[in-house]
């Protein structure tokens, strides 16, 4: 019976785990992958927990999957008041994180409902699990909520790597485990911490042990091994608040996590914390985003001035997103102005007085010619994404990304945030791709998981999604020395 386990380090850098690799230090996933591939994949916009594990679970960008970002405002339902409209506005961050897999785009199918012999372990997505096949879900809920406070995120490595061990010894085809102690030390001091470390140690012992009990049980050559991480993470030196930006133009501001304000004419909507959503006008129910033109006029949010103009002033913004009446992208940085356009054939980045994605000129071409071009750009794969995020009607009138080394909030961010992730910069988009079958020689998207996933497992893959089958581990001819594949792929480094 072939197996795929999909194992998920949250919030890792590729090049941390690279470095590890080459100094020794994790010498099971180096003879687990020396059989197969190292690489890396692009994630998605916004690069933060649970919306980025989308595209692993149903091979849909968060945008298809109608949940845009940790935090959103239903434009449609909210009318500003803090009790009544509470349902309108959502912090998967808290109370509602059991909101998600509901919020899901009802087309849209987990691999958990298409493969029913499978398990999960630390999930954030959950449709179509029962509870017995979502073992530590009350650990993650009760010890997740105490981690962020107390720093017990050991603890709860410890717990996965327990159920990951003992789903080896059970008859499941798909198990998904994530391990979030990484991202919680992230948070906590750097992207390569000793902690960081320390935590992949542990993770290489445990994946070691599971495939010495695979071998045992004559298994390990059915079985495919995937190690991801949703995004990374860079070190931030300064947190610019940003509901805090606006109150202090006059501007009456919901935000989490107080929710409320008199007649508000903003709400920002941080996550990761180096993304932000903002909604104009949050408690006059409308059906359509606003323009990017009607948000420059000052009485969009009631100041004196274009506030669209004064973000992409702060050093902090990389550049603020927005749509046009057509539907079009429109990008303004302080580096200028372009416009991401799309048809059938191409999706077109077109400078009008600047070049806000640093590309260094228009470009056009289709999700495949993007990818290729901007894999090691500033902003990889950033229309691709760009275009995703405003596919969502639950989508920000604006979005901004943040440049590396700043974030979005500093108020009730307890405890501080030194390092964090959420934008769409290289460090946050670049995961690794590890893997113990050979790769293919072309760029992937965290979404292209998903499908080699199922091809591995017979399952046919549905129609619509957002990952592509570039990856066929099921159809690759059984090597007999599998060692003699070539480790590495293209983005091997
Ligand atoms: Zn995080």
């Amino acid at each position: 019976m072939r197996r795929a386990f999909l194992i998920l380090i949250d919030g890792l850098r590729p090049d941390v785990l690279e470095a590890e690799v080459a100094a020794g230090r994790l010498p099971n996933l180096k003879a687990l992958t020396d059989r197969g591939a190292r690489s890396r994949a692009i994630s998605v916009l916004p690069t933060t927990t649970s919306v980025a594990y989308l595209p692993f679970l149903t091979g849909c960008f968060p945008g298809t999957c109608n949940v845009p970002s940790i935090r959103w405002l239903d434009r449609e339902a909210y009318t500003g008041r803090w009790w009544k409209d509470r349902a309108a506005v959502r912090n998967y961050c808290g109370y509602q994180a059991g909101m998600l897999d509901d919020d899901i785009a009802p087309g849209v199918q987990t691999i958990f409902q298409l493969v029913p012999e499978s398990l999960a372990i630390f999930t954030m997505i959950t449709r179509g699990l029962t509870p017995g096949r979502d073992p530590a879900q009350g650990a993650r809920k009760v010890v997740g909520s105490l981690a962020h406070y107390v720093d017990c995120y050991g603890l709860l490595d410890r717990r996965a790597a327990r159920e990951f061990l003992a789903a080896v010894d059970q008859p499941w085809r798909f198990v998904f485990t994530q391990f979030p102690a990484v991202d919680g030390y992230t948070h906590g001091a750097t992207p390569a911490a000793r902690e960081v470390l320390q935590s992949l140690h542990f993770i290489d012992r445990s994946i070691g042990r599971a495939v010495v009990r695979l071998d045992e049980l004559g298994a390990l050559d059915d079985t495919l091994f995937v190690l991801v991480s949703d995004h990374g993470a860079t070190k931030m030196h300064t947190h610019v608040d940003l509901a805090e930006w606006f109150m202090a133009r006059g501007v009456p501001t919901l935000h989490h996590p107080v929710l409320w304000a008199r007649n508000p004419r903003a709400a920002v909507m941080v996550a990761g914390n180096a993304f932000a959503s903002i909604y104009a006008r949050p408690g006059v129910p409308r059906e359509r985003r606003w323009t990017m033109e009607q948000l420059r006029r000052p009485e969009a949010f009631g100041t004196d001035h274009d506030v669209v103009a004064a973000l992409v002033r702060e050093p902090a913004v990389a550049f603020v997103a927005g749509e046009d009446a057509e539907g079009n992208v429109r990008l303004a940085s302080s580096a200028g102005e372009a416009i991401i356009t799309r048809d059938e054939a191409a999706i077109r980045y077109t400078l009008l007085s600047g070049d806000p994605l640093e590309l260094g000129g228009s470009f056009s071409g289709d999700r495949d010619a993007w990818l290729a071009r901007t894999f090691d750009a500033p902003f990889p794969d950033a229309a691709v994404h760009l275009l995703d995020q405003f596919s969502s009607r639950r989508a920000g009138d604006l979005v901004l990304a943040a440049r590396e080394g700043y974030d979005f909030r500093n108020r009730y961010e307890i405890p501080e945030h030194k390092s964090g992730h959420g934008s769409l910069i290289r460090a946050h988009m670049h995961t690794p791709l590890w893997t113990n079958r050979p790769l293919p020689l072309v760029p992937m998207r965290t979404a292209d998981v998903f499908p080699a996933l199922l091809d591995w497992l017979d399952v046919p893959v549905p129609q619509g999604i957002d990952g592509r089958a570039v990856w066929q581990p099921g159809r690759a001819p059984r090597a007999k020395h599998p060692h003699r594949q070539p480790a590495g792929a293209l983005h091997s480094r």
